[in-house]
């Protein structure tokens, strides 16, 4: 069965799906550590790579297959492996190919945890780097050394949403022989190739839009098969930071759903950020979908929606952004993203904590700044919720 011609919304349901002799009509769930070979001399065939077939599920399993499958068709990508977590992803997409003496430049709108990686564990390695301001393509060509290996980057970022311009970037690690990794979380498969406009690798935490529900950890890298053949596979297969074949059951289940979900918790989000840019209470708002976002014509450029987050600031620092945030009935506090339940995030006091209050400002991350992740609730329920709580914060 070809999938090439095949729209997102059938892709999303049925690429990658490996049925079983009982024909079930959901993706059967293969809790199985290993498997077993009619004969000797089968084993021999199948650890020489003679003979196609599944071996041990730290390397792969029928499971995590159908969803790592489902995945490259939706990204347009040759081949990919899927990791416990969305780090676990990050640190096999940077770490397998790098080593000491390498030179990483990334954005510095980055997770948290990215940041961690780039800056407190690749230099204990001899991996050296420098973070730029990503929307400035001119830093990152200044960024660059004879021993420049590779580019990373995340875009949308978090919390500020702010737009990098990865063609321009991508030109630039070409002409240098370098590789862009692209951190498309916040963009989703839906609304951003990065593939398609010159990135070399790409990963996702799945745990976020893709699962969409709260339920489940994931991560995934997805590349050209010769780059994951030299530098991936042995990586991951020696290291184990493969996904059970339970949670890529889930994924498998939240891929479905991902492109009606994603598409309605956008079309709320856009009318979350316009009603919110109406308020008085509100300094500053912050969406992928308004002609006023600081890169607008970058995002005509290289994404077909907008976003599920908005990044706004309330009047007041933050006591109003606490005040407001405690005042919310339907959207619940929590640092987490991409769910069908509604939250909200203040990024000083939590995820950007262990920034530096001047790091957070160059961000554009304030004491008054708040992440909303908008999710399946009827956006007039969410509207008048953050009304009333507005009106409690002012
Ligand atoms: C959440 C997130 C991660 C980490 O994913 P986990 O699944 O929590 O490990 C990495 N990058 C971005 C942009 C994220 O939002």
């Amino acid at each position: 069965m070809t999938t090439q011609n095949w729209k997102t919304q059938t892709t999303a349901v049925h690429a990658g799906t490996l049925r079983s002799a009982f024909g079930e009509t959901s993706e059967a769930i293969f809790l199985t550590q290993g498997f077993i070979y009619d004969t000797a001399e089968a084993a021999e065939a199948r650890f020489k790579g003679e003979e196609p077939g599944f071996i041990y599920s730290r390397y792969a399993n029928p499971t995590v297959d159908m969803f790592e499958k489902r995945m490259c068709a939706l990204e347009g990508a040759e081949d990919a492996r899927s990791t416990t977590s969305g780090m676990a992803a990050v640190a096999a997409a940077l770490l397998c190919s790098l080593k000491a003496g390498d030179h990483v430049v990334a954005a510095r709108a980055l997770f948290g945890s990215c940041r961690w990686i780039i800056e407190t564990l690749m230099p204990k390695y001899g991996i050296q780097s420098t973070l730029v301001d990503g929307t400035r393509t001119e830093e990152w060509e200044k960024a660059v050394r004879p021993n420049t290996r590779l580019f990373f980057l995340e875009s949308p970022a978090n919390p500020t949403l702010e737009i990098i311009d990865i063609k321009a970037v991508a030109t630039l690690a070409n002409s240098i022989g370098a590789r862009l990794v692209v951190d498309n979380v916040f963009a989703t498969p839906l609304f951003q190739k990065p593939l398609e406009l010159g990135a070399h690798v790409v990963v996702y935490s799945a745990t976020k839009h893709i699962d969409g529900q709260g339920r489940c950890l994931g991560g995934i890298v997805l590349s050209d098969k010769a780059w994951i053949d030299e530098h991936l596979h042995n990586y991951f297969r020696h290291t184990g930071p493969g996904m059970s074949p339970f949670n890529a059951w889930t994924l498998l289940k939240g891929l479905e759903t991902l492109p009606i979900r994603v598409r309605q918790q956008t079309g709320s989000a856009g009318k979350i950020a316009n009603f919110l840019a109406e308020k008085g209470a509100v300094a500053r708002v912050i969406y992928p979908g308004r002609a006023d976002h600081p890169q607008a014509s970058i995002i005509r450029q290289q994404m077909t929606g907008g976003s599920t987050l908005i990044c706004f600031d309330v009047k007041g620092g933050k006591k109003a952004a606490f005040s407001f945030q405690n005042a919310l009935r339907i959207v619940r506090i929590s640092n987490n993203m991409g769910d069908a339940k509604s939250l909200v995030t203040h990024p000083a006091t939590t995820t950007h904590k262990n920034l530096s209050e001047e790091a957070r400002e160059e961000l554009g991350i304030g004491p008054g700044t708040l992440r909303l992740s908008v999710g399946l609730e009827d956006a007039d329920d969410l509207m008048s919720d953050i009304e009333n709580a507005l009106g409690a914060a002012a």
